[in-house]
């Protein structure tokens, strides 16, 4: 075992292997990884080694595509055979609902260039003939699906990872991982000391106490998984060709050709959490005993879908542990707070993800950022405030889900309450319907008496609709009230504050008093964050941002300190509201007494206020795109504030509004959402950002020098509004955009204008398609729907009402 090492990879599954191996892809040789056992040896040597496209998240899908499309090429390097059985696969629908989803994610693979195909039950039962269709309504066949050898997929990484110059060490757990002071990571074993300058921690069923060995939690538990495997059947055996996977949501189960028999595993809803305080340091190459019963009801439901499952034997069944992290979703990129130490676990389907795994992070190590957004699978999605007890609930309810339809507008109930700020009791005796976001309740909309106090989960327009229209009535018509504690917020003091902020920023960095908006760039020149800055002194400024991405921009920040600058995250320490409307004003008025007239208290101002009994930090912004007000203050003095406000508005015709109509406002005048329209994945030029980048500013901004490159190549696309003549349902996110017959674009967000009456979508279009009455066509579950480009807001066109 070397005594030095530019890379430690602790884990040598499915995933420890990919790592590697892409590594030494990229350049970096001089890498090793640390197993335990034998290769394998936690959930990967069990695995059903299925492997498929489909994911609701478009980038996620994306790297399962690339993991799919890697295991040929792995062949041919090394060799060895990862016995692939591409069989394609057929994922049945047996509600309108379901139907949706499987219109909606077909949809999304029109642009990624994916040949999915939605099929009707006749089609079903000339490609998988052994399914029972009644009760079925279509499906959705992907040819990419398929299975591998488990094992030899995972030897197939390692030897590629060897050949390039990889050492692999087995059988020497690794004891310790301690930080020295130059970044390094010490990694004891009892084979001796290495020195990484990188750590890996790819330990899967054991990541928890991987993590533990550099004091962190990482959010992932494991969870037992049963499938069964059949003696051999002749319906099978006699076919031609391999029988298709299918997988039947309704049913919890998904069934594939295991030689001359089946395989058929359960996602059941009697789901039990594995090894709650710490996965067994002996557990290795073993099962855990049959736990039938539990999927008694899956399996007869499976008798019927599959009458030939009745006749034929059981000739194995496997028990085995797996992991996930609360949104099913990997955990990959650098921990926060730490120096050097990347997670890559939590990887719940190895043989669909574990190439897409391996390649971002090991881009993210060698390069400084994986080629796309990868936010959804990003360990940094969650914050500080996650704990066990908010994890196991979490995975349980995401394994229960696996076959669930999942709605765009759906509050999951897992864990549920956790954070909640003074205002939840008032709101909740107002209607409030809540919703959840990073861990906090944030209210969507607020329901009348007799109305339901939740929202019914659906791909179309909700019942939370005539809310929101009021909701959004009330904004524009008087003065409306919403919290602000859903917005990341930092403070960033010390004598080199000002400087860093125009370097890590690629807009200006406003005068005292005054607030600037400004995108935060990646060296490649793409979006790490939309930001509202406001200086407060001279060495003061508060930051807001995405409240979703506060691990995300602390991580950034941390990693592009300088001296003489303090940060601090803020987010939960200071709350308080926006008022927005044209009543707005005469609100404020009413609660301080401060001169706040429209030329005492500008537009993009920023002062320190007394209102009624506290003390107020108060912007003029609004993201509702109204005449407004955003107004901090200390958690403690919320509720002072909100007596203050509430009572004083009373006969203004306040009204309390929420998410759902903020979301419609915003749309009112085309503005972008963090993780929409604003991500990673796209440039300033792109989404027309770059009207706030100062590229003439002194500062030598990170992302300037590919910034520029854009803005003078032009970017190759654009984001555009549209009017969208839809009936029921609206955009939501990935809707192909139709022109000419072809998909040339996909939308951002969406969603339906209360104020203007417009179903509006946002989305990128190719910048030479792009003319001032362009006309397209977008799909929505399945309809082409025609939309027309919108180039004036739909409201407040001049900015009169905003900035007046
Ligand atoms: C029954 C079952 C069926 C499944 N079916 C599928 C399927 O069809 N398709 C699919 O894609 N996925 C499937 N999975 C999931 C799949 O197995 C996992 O996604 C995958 O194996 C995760 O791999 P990993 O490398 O992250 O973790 P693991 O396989 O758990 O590997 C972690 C490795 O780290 C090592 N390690 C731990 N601690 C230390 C230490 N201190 N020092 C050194 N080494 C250490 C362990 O020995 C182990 O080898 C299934 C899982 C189960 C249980």
């Amino acid at each position: 075992m070397k005594p030095h090492t530019q890379v430690c990879v602790i884990g040598g599954g499915v995933v420890g292997c990919s790592v590697l191996y892409h590594l030494t892809r990229l350049g970096w040789t001089d890498v090793m990884l640390i197993e335990r056992s034998e290769l394998t040896s936690g959930s990967t040597w069990h695995a059903a080694g299925g492997f498929h496209t489909l994911n609701g998240d478009t980038n996620m899908a994306a790297l399962q595509g690339y993991t799919i499309r890697l295991y040929r090429e792995l062949e041919e390097i090394t060799g060895l055979s990862c016995g692939l059985h591409h069989v394609g696969g057929v994922t049945l629908a047996d509600t309108p609902e379901r139907l949706d989803m499987l219109k909606a994610e077909r949809a999304k693979h029109r642009f990624m260039g994916l040949e999915t195909e939605l099929v009707t039950p006749e089609e079903i039962r000339r490609l998988a003939p052994i399914t029972n269709t009644e009760g079925i309504l279509g499906g959705l066949y992907d040819p990419l699906d398929g299975h591998l050898d488990p094992s030899g997929t995972t030897h197939a990484y390692a030897r590629a990872a060897r050949m390039a110059g990889a050492e692999i060490v087995l059988r020497t757990p690794v004891l310790e991982t301690n930080p020295r002071p130059d970044g390094s990571w010490e990694v004891v074993t009892e084979q001796g000391t290495v020195i990484a300058e990188h750590l890996v921690n790819a330990a899967g069923l054991w990541a928890r106490e991987v993590g533990r060995l550099a004091g962190i939690y990482l959010p992932l538990h494991p969870m037992e998984h049963q499938y069964l495997v059949t003696d051999d059947i002749p319906e099978i055996y006699e076919r031609d060709a391999e029988h298709p996977h299918v997988m039947d949501p309704g049913g919890e189960s998904y069934l594939r050709q295991e030689g001359r028999g089946l395989c058929i595993g359960f996602y059941e809803q009697g789901a039990e959490p594995w090894a709650v305080d710490g996965t067994p340091l002996d557990f290795g190459h073993e099962l855990l005993a049959d736990k039938l019963e539990k999927v008694a009801d899956s399996i007869e439901f499976a008798y019927r879908r599959y009458p030939v499952l009745e006749r034929a034997g059981v000739k194995s069944v496997i028990n085995g542990p797996f992991t996930f992290a609360p949104d099913g979703n990997p955990l990959v990129g650098p921990v926060p707070g730490l120096r050097n130490y990347w997670a890559a676990c939590a990887v719940m389907a190895g043989f669909s993800q574990g190439g897409g795994v391996g390649l971002s992070l090991a881009q993210w190590m060698v390069e400084g950022e994986p080629e796309r957004d990868v936010f959804a699978m990003d360990v940094a999605r969650y914050g500080d405030w996650i704990t066990p007890g908010y994890t196991r609930p979490k995975v349980t309810e995401n394994y229960q889900r696996r076959f669930s339809v999942s709605y765009p507008n759906e509050e999951l109930p897992a864990a549920r309450l956790f954070r909640t700020t003074p205002m939840y009791d008032i709101f909740k005796d107002m209607g409030a319907v809540f919703g959840h976001q990073y861990g906090l309740e944030v209210v969507n909309y607020f329901a009348l008496p007799g109305e339901p106090d939740y929202e019914i989960p659906s791909f179309r327009r909700s019942n939370a609709w005539d809310a929101t229209a009021r909701e959004v009535a009330a904004v524009r018509g008087a003065v409306g009230i919403n919290e602000v504690h859903n917005f990341g917020k930092y403070r960033v003091t010390g004598p080199g504050a000002r400087r860093w902020l125009n370097t890590i920023m690629a807009g200006r960095i406003p005068a005292e008093g005054r607030i600037s908006l400004t995108p935060m760039l990646a060296p490649s020149g793409r979006i790490m964050g939309d930001f509202t800055v406001s200086c407060l002194g001279p060495e003061d400024f508060q930051l807001t941002a995405s409240y979703a991405a506060q691990a995300f921009h602390m991580r950034w920040f941390e990693q592009h300190m300088a001296k003489g600058v303090t940060i601090e995250n803020v987010s939960d320490r200071l709350t308080g509201f926006q008022i927005a409307g044209p009543r707005a004003r005469a609100l404020l008025a009413r609660v301080t007494r401060a001169d706040v007239s429209a030329d005492a208290f500008r537009f993009m101002d920023v002062k320190r206020l007394d209102i009624g009994l506290t003390r107020a930090l108060v912007q003029r912004v609004s993201y509702t795109g109204d005449l407004g007000y955003e107004i901090y203050v200390d958690a403690m003095d919320q509720r002072a504030l909100w007596e203050a406000l509430w009572s004083a508005g009373q006969d203004l015709g306040i009204r309390p509004f929420g998410m759902r109509a903020m979301m419609s406002l915003r749309l009112d005048r085309f503005f972008g959402a963090w993780m929409h329209e604003f991500s990673p994945d796209y440039t300033p030029a792109e989404t027309g950002l770059d009207r706030f980048v100062r590229h003439d500013k002194d500062a030598d901004f990170i992302g300037k020098a590919a910034m520029l490159r854009d803005r003078d190549a032009g970017p190759a696309r654009r984001l555009c509004a549209f009017a969208v003549e839809a009936a029921d349902a609206d955009v939501v996110a990935y809707e192909p955009i139709w022109l000419d017959g072809r998909v040339v674009g996909f939308c951002t967000s969406g969603g339906y204008s209360h104020h203007a009456g417009v179903s509006v979508a946002q989305g990128f279009v190719p910048s030479d398609r792009i003319t001032e009455d362009l006309e397209v066509e977008i799909e929505i579950l399945g309809d082409r729907r025609r939309a027309r480009r919108l180039t004036t807001p739909l409201f407040d066109p001049d900015g009169a009402r905003m900035r007046g």
